[in-house]
């Protein structure tokens, strides 16, 4: 397999095209933030939290996985902006044990609510099921994320905005690392009819499947129907400051974080997350991360070397099975 020069997507990465020196076409076409543009968007971020301040309940609701990205932008939103922050953790039945101890002593350590969410693990089998045997996304979703990852992404951001607007949180934030989102959608308004096609992506394929029972971890119509100015803002002021794995590692690590030893590298919470990359590598031929990876190496936060290292990763066969004997599904090999 060949590689990108600059970055680490993989020729098999759809649409990729190089250039005589090896670079790929997204290198070519995508924009890397200047310091100017991050310290722009910083700036309204931090007019836009003096005029969200709350003074009748939480400031913010935070996506928590309890991973190191969400876990350190739980730490700016308390210690540096002094945020009162909902932390809401979607369990998939996949968290790691060392995950949640982390979730527990993290938000005591800084003073925010954890609400911990588990659906029916019998629902969550069943969609996490169909997710891993039939192609139910648009490939374009599937270029940045495995089906797996996409379809419990959709039950968090439901599941959060649901949370925002009925507990009347004006700010949504997420630890988007600066190669899951781009700068340009760092401070972002919500608004329904936004909403309403973007969760039909997830939700739509999985009626089929789960029917009523999967209505209650979406929006229906009353929520879609509450009026914009209790809409929030959507953060993830990752993309504006500065993103170095070690960094952030060393600053969480110092106040009590654990890294889990029991889940894939490219994890540090889901214990799902080495079936989801081995099925994705088995069906398209390229690291459902690598899109991530690539950014993160573009944006010069990681070594395009230790970028590589990880898109050439292959999963540990003993967390696959694990993942795929509690969904009951066969593989093979
Ligand atoms: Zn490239």
């Amino acid at each position: 397999m060949n590689y990108c020069a600059k970055c680490v997507l993989p020729d098999t990465f759809p649409g990729i095209t190089f250039d005589e020196g090896g670079v790929c076409n997204y290198c070519r076409n995508t924009p890397i933030p200047t310091e100017e543009e991050k310290h722009e968007h910083l700036q309204r971020f931090e007019e836009l939290i003096e005029k969200k301040r709350n003074p009748k309940g939480f400031d913010v609701v935070l996506a928590y996985s309890g991973g190191k990205d969400s876990t350190y932008t739980l730490m700016m939103l308390t210690r540096t902006y002094k945020l009162k922050v909902l932390a809401f953790t979607f369990d998939n039945g996949f968290i790691s044990e060392q995950a949640k101890v982390n979730i527990h002593i993290m938000t005591d350590t800084l003073g925010a609510a954890s609400f911990m969410f588990r659906p029916p693990f019998g629902l969550m089998k069943q969609v996490f099921g169909l997710a891993a045997k039939e192609t139910i996304y648009s490939p374009k979703t599937l270029d940045r994320a495995s089906s797996i990852c996409t379809t419990c992404i959709g039950f968090v951001k439901a599941m959060i905005l649901k949370t925002a607007l009925s507990y009347h949180i004006p700010l949504v934030a997420y630890g988007w690392s600066p190669g899951q989102a781009p700068i340009a959608s760092a401070v972002m308004q919500t608004n329904p009819r936004l909403q309403s096609i973007s969760q039909r992506t997830v939700r739509d394929p999985l009626l089929q499947v789960a029917g009523d029972w999967l209505k209650p971890y979406f929006l229906n119509e009353e929520d879609l129907a509450t009026p914009q100015e209790r809409w929030p803002v959507n953060i993830h002021p990752l993309a504006f400051t500065k993103y170095d794995e070690e960094v952030i590692l060393a600053k969480i690590q110092a106040i009590g974080w654990v890294k889990p030893a029991d889940t894939d590298p490219n994890s540090t919470n889901c214990l799902l997350n080495a079936l989801a990359n081995y099925i994705h590598r088995q069906r398209f031929s390229f690291h459902p991360y690598a899109w991530e990876i690539a950014g993160i190496v573009r944006s010069g936060s990681m070594a395009r070397e230790e970028g590589l290292g990880k898109v050439c990763q292959e999963e540990d066969m003993t967390m696959v099975r694990y993942a795929a004997d509690l969904l009951g599904i066969d593989f093979p090999g």
